[in-house]
């Protein structure tokens, strides 16, 4: 099989491997685990951040940004097609009482500065205010869109002038950095906080980082404990982690393959390709008279597996752990599915 449903499914190389086994570790939540102190000083080196924290998951790193960034019963802005608001169970609701005011972003889901002032909520007798601005780079659900310093910048500005706090969800940051040549900081520098994950296309087995201010992280620090995140002799996951931030320089493979597999999409008639920027294509196969579910049945039989991602619409996502060999081998595959 050629797993294409996501870039989660990576496993870890000898590198990794051998690491976890030689890491020095200790008590985390004593702060003891050298190799987890190590790796949340190299990730906040690495954004450009006064510090960070490592958590067992991106979507908990997400879940203590807005504990931290908000008051209970606030309002958070959030695009409609975000994995905060499609993919995390309505935690915000459920970890931090808060309320998400989905907003239909613009079509590369970064809210306009327009769209941010109107729908800023003031605090008052009625009105719950608005406690948190949350964006998200690459765009998972919008095709793995990269998202410009730019845009960025203008939305956080907008919030900042507003002094609401912006989180970035940037499971796939360095694959933006990436696409987009631009320094990683470039993108995290305008906001307040960031969350990335080093168990996708950067292949490590476990975990993500979040990452801001010592004050921000002192306090998500808490509230990791609180969500139950606080692990023991974590440096022997923590040092996969490590040989996973020397990967980013790989990331360029992984687009490189999503746009040879792209080209080979857009060979069969009836299939729709959205142009990849990153790691991830989006296609919609209601050309071919299937929905996304019969689509993938046919891929399974040709050895392809990919996502659903909507009624007619299929995920693929390259990784390190599919080779250029078994990526042409999918694409032979994929043009036998749908002859
Ligand atoms: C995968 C993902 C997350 C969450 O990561 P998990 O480690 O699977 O919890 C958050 N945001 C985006 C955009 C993602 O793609």
């Amino acid at each position: 099989m050629i797993d294409l449903r996501s870039d989660t499914v990576t496993t870890p190389d000898e590198a990794m491997r051998d690491a976890a086994a030689a890491a020095d570790v200790g008590d985390d939540v004593y702060g003891e685990d050298p190799t987890v102190n190590e790796l949340e000083a190299r990730a906040a080196d690495r954004v450009g951040t006064e510090a960070a924290l490592y958590v067992p998951t991106g979507t908990m790193g997400n879940q203590i940004a807005a504990r931290v960034h908000t008051e209970r019963g606030q309002e958070v802005l959030a695009d409609r097609k975000s994995h905060v608001v499609k993919y995390e169970l309505g935690g915000f609701a459920q970890h931090a009482g808060l309320q998400v005011r989905m907003l239909d972003a613009d079509p590369r889901g970064v809210p306009t500065p327009e769209q941010i002032d109107a729908s800023y909520v003031a605090e008052d007798l009625h009105r719950p205010g608005t406690g948190l601005l949350c964006l998200e780079n690459t765009h998972n659900a919008r095709g793995g869109l990269a998202i410009a310093p730019e845009k960025i910048e203008a939305a956080a500005d907008t919030a900042h002038d507003r002094d609401v706090p912006v989180h970035v969800d940037g499971a796939r940051i360095f694959n933006a950095a990436t696409a987009l040549d631009v320094p990683v900081t470039d993108l995290t520098e305008p906001v307040d906080s960031v969350m990335f994950c080093l168990s996708k296309g950067l292949g490590a087995p476990v975990g993500s980082m979040l990452a801001g201010t010592e004050e921000f992280i002192e306090r998500a620090r808490r509230v990791r404990k609180l969500f139950g995140g606080g692990m023991r002799q974590a440096g022997i996951i923590a040092a996969p982690g490590l040989e996973a931030l020397e990967n980013v320089d790989e990331l360029s493979t992984d687009h490189e393959h999503a746009r040879v597999l792209a080209d080979g999409l857009a060979e069969i008639d009836g299939i729709d390709v959205q142009e990849p920027e990153t790691n991830i294509v989006l296609v919609d196969v209601s050309g071919l008279g299937l929905d996304a579910d019969g689509a993938l049945e046919r891929l399974r039989d040709e050895n392809v597996l990919a996502s659903a991602f909507g009624e007619t619409t299929l995920r693929f996502c390259t990784h390190r752990s599919v080779s250029r060999e078994e990526l042409d081998r999918a694409v032979s595959g994929l043009a036998a599915a749908f002859d």
